[in-house]
């Protein structure tokens, strides 16, 4: 195991007069803080003998049906008898690697990845081969070849971990028209597909994508989580899976925490319940949506010749191509003097290149914050291509 660059950065960035670009973290202080507090000291009161008592490792049933209604959204038939809560998707992410993964398996992910899902499968000591994206996603041809020169090599990867919409780090998504082909190449080769789908709920222009699940619930297991559209305190996530590994799943949360936090997923549940989801899930859109024009507003109006940005239509992040030969990493420490922190690319490559990379998160700081710290780091980098 080996500390994430973007823990490794929390308390840097967090130094005052540093803009943080660089945690992907929600803006909490934009939820209906009094409604949900009354829902906790209301539940803990009246439903006490549940709400603080032990509750089963599936998680709540309520919970479980709100869930199926919340994937409906993005095409998803689902039973709640085939969902487990999990604590926020992290927890998923390492139980499905706890159940699959013995050493020296495959897992193929895309270049880059979420950083903390290759923390997850570099602990269960699995091996990663990379498949490269563009601009709509992974590249299809990519990964069939990739499936094939592994099948040649007498090798069939586990799992795909795969984040289709709004992706951690790069920002883009999984264009409609290749998502069959994903689906398909995946499921002859006999690899299950891990959707990650965290962000798939903040699009900015459009309806909610169809998640790839949608049209392979044999194929893909989904993991989706409250963290991003209401709150990471909750830690309340979950995988929707076919029904053998959805056992399996159960079995492996007991053993990792026995049971969940009863009154959280009270807490996530009532909400759904009683407060305007659709019209909550509408004010995030929008003010993450204003965020993200913020940040490409103020990369378009400094950044030097030579960087080149993805353009997100959802989600948190934004993923910035630097000049040949400034590094990331080694620019980080003046970047903070400079009174911006960013997450250098390397953490998101398995093989530790993407040192020409970083991200920005646009979710946390407010619009005007954003244009500062980019003004910031456009200033940095037109004086190292100057020197
Ligand atoms: N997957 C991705 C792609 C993420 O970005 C995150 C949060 N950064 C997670 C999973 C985990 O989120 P949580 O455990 O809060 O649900």
């Amino acid at each position: 195991m080996v500390p994430s660059e973007v823990r490794a950065l929390f308390s840097v960035a967090s130094r005052p007069g540093v803009v943080s670009l660089a945690g992907g973290m929600p803006d909490v202080t934009a939820l209906p803080a009094d409604a949900l507090g009354e829902l906790l000291g209301e539940l803990a009161v009246t439903r006490t003998a549940v709400a603080l008592q032990y509750g089963s490792a599936q998680g709540d049933p309520a919970l479980r049906e709100r869930i199926c209604e919340v994937m409906a959204m993005e095409g998803i038939r689902a039973r709640a008898d085939d969902v487990v809560v999990t604590v926020g998707s992290q927890q998923a992410l390492d139980l499905t690697a706890r159940i699959f993964l013995d050493p020296d398996d495959v897992v193929v992910t895309e270049a880059p990845t979420y950083v903390t899902a290759l923390n997850v499968f570099a602990a269960y000591q699995a091996r990663i081969v990379s498949v490269p994206m563009d601009s709509d996603g992974v590249i299809p041809n990519a990964l069939e070849e990739t499936l094939r020169r592994l099948a040649e090599a007498g090798r069939r990867p586990k799992l795909f971990y795969t984040v289709p919409t709004f992706h951690n780090p790069v920002g883009v998504t999984l264009a409609d028209a290749r998502r069959p082909a994903v689906v398909d190449i995946c499921g002859r080769a006999g690899v299950l597909i891990v959707e990650d789908n965290p962000y798939g709920l903040l699009a900015f222009d459009h309806q909610p994508r169809r998640a790839l699940r949608a049209d392979a619930p044999d194929g893909v297991l989904y993991l989706g989580s409250f963290s991003k559209t209401l709150a990471p305190a909750f830690r309340v996530g979950w995988a929707l899976a076919p029904p053998s590994v959805r056992d399996k799943l159960v079995l492996a949360a007991e053993g990792a925490i026995l049971s969940h936090s009863v009154l959280a997923q009270l807490v996530v549940e009532r909400c759904l319940a009683t407060q305007p989801w659709p019209e909550h899930l509408k004010a995030m859109r929008e003010m993450y949506r204003e965020r993200r024009d913020a940040m490409l507003d103020a990369l378009a109006t400094w950044m030097p010749p030579g960087c080149l940005w993805t353009r997100p239509d959802g989600g948190f992040f934004v993923w910035v191509t630097l000049p040949p030969g400034v590094d990331s990493k080694e620019m980080l420490a003046r970047a903070v003097a400079a009174g911006v922190a960013y997450v250098p690319g390397s953490g998101f490559f398995a093989d530790g290149t993407g040192h020409g990379h970083l991200r920005l998160s646009y979710s946390h700081p407010a619009p005007e914050l954003i244009r500062e710290g980019v003004r910031r780091l456009a200033g940095l980098l037109t004086a190292t291509a100057d020197m």
